[in-house]
């Protein structure tokens, strides 16, 4: 049985992973400070003697013996991150190095969720990992773009100046239950909207794509990642290459939703990325992984979750 740290692990994203490594026969600590995330991700999980919750916050120093970190704890939904920026950066660049200081004190491996971000508004499309990006470091979306480059570059030292035996996963969009109502990520919001009723705020002109991935293949990504031998440091994109406009994704979720809501248009918040799209050969070479629920799909189940969590909180 291995003792596994889920940094942010009462997110989105963190709780469908400590679900899945529980399942998987380990010990699980969960570290959170709940800025984001909620108990209400977890609580299913609390009656189990191997799982295990740790409030905290990554930028204070901490002591733990574990065998992996998963560092995960960062606000990923732009209103978030951008709600109070230096925090942000902090979380990321702190974050990394007490997640690192432990990863050299105990030789855990650890995994660092970076992101799609790290190539900015990409000049070069599909990105691949050897893009070096096109990044704002002044916008408002430096706070999270930057501190994820950072939190990279942290990762990268350590591996070579202390051996420690790390992992970097890119994630390109991902969405599924668990994901905020409130969080102001395009899924969950035209999702909320549509169920609502309300009017889909489309920003710009909605001709910006993104491709879209789902929870449940970026979680066994994640793992697999984790499970290859040292060496085997990333960076690694995972994400679901079947790209999108976000106009596509509006009527997409009003079909799938069958909704009233009419389309409209807002202004487009500045440094918004025009495309993204992942090249994933490395993950199917690597990790012989490639994400198998397509949007429609993956849409369906989060459209279920989200009608049935509005009706328990009316
Ligand atoms: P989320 O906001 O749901 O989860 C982040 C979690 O981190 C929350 O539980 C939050 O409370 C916690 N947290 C934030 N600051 C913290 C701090 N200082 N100390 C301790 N905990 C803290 O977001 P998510 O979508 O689950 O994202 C999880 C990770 O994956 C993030 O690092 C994010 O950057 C990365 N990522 C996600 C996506 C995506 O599309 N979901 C894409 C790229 C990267
Ligand atoms: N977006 C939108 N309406 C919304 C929320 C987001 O049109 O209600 C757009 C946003 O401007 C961006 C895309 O959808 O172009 C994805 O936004 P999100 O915040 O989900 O992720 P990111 O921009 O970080 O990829």
């Amino acid at each position: 049985m291995k003792k596994i740290l889920v940094t942010g692990g009462a997110g989105f994203l963190g709780s469908h992973l400590c679900e899945a490594l529980l399942k998987q026969g380990n010990e699980v600590i969960c570290m959170d400070n709940y800025f984001t995330g909620s108990k209400s991700n977890i609580v299913h999980l609390l009656d189990n003697p191997y799982f295990e919750l740790y409030r905290h916050d990554v930028t204070m120093p901490t002591h733990i013996e574990v065998d992996e970190i998963y560092n995960l704890a960062c606000p990923a939904s732009p209103i978030h991150y951008q709600y109070d920026p230096i925090k942000t950066i902090q979380t990321s660049v702190m974050g990394a190095i007490n997640m690192l200081g432990i990863a050299k004190r105990t030789g855990a491996k650890i995994l660092q969720a970076s992101t799609s971000e790290v190539y900015g508004d990409p000049h070069i499309h599909p990105q691949p990992e050897e893009y070096w990006g096109n990044v704002n470091p002044i916008g408002i979306r430096s706070c999270y773009d930057e501190g994820k480059r950072c939190a990279e570059t942290l990762f990268f030292d350590y591996y070579r100046q202390n051996k420690v035996r790390i992992k970097v996963i890119r994630i390109f969009n991902t969405y599924g239950p668990n994901m905020h109502p409130n969080d102001g990520r395009v899924v969950s919001n035209f999702i909320v909207q549509a169920l609502k009723g309300k009017d889909i705020t489309i920003y710009g002109d909605g001709s910006q794509t993104r491709s879209f991935c789902y929870c449940d293949d970026l979680i066994r990504g994640m793992i697999a990642m984790m499970a290859t031998p040292d060496g085997i440091t990333g960076p690694i994109n995972l994400g679901n290459p079947h790209e999108f406009t976000i106009k596509q994704l509006a009527e997409l979720v009003i079909e799938l939703t069958g909704a009233k809501s009419k389309i409209i248009y807002e202004p487009l918040p500045s440094d918004d990325p025009t495309q993204r799209q992942p090249v994933i050969d490395k993950a199917k070479e690597i990790l012989h992984w490639e994400p198998t629920i397509q949007l429609r799909e993956g849409l369906v189940k989060t459209i279920e979750y989200f009608d049935k969590k509005l009706a328990n909180d009316k």
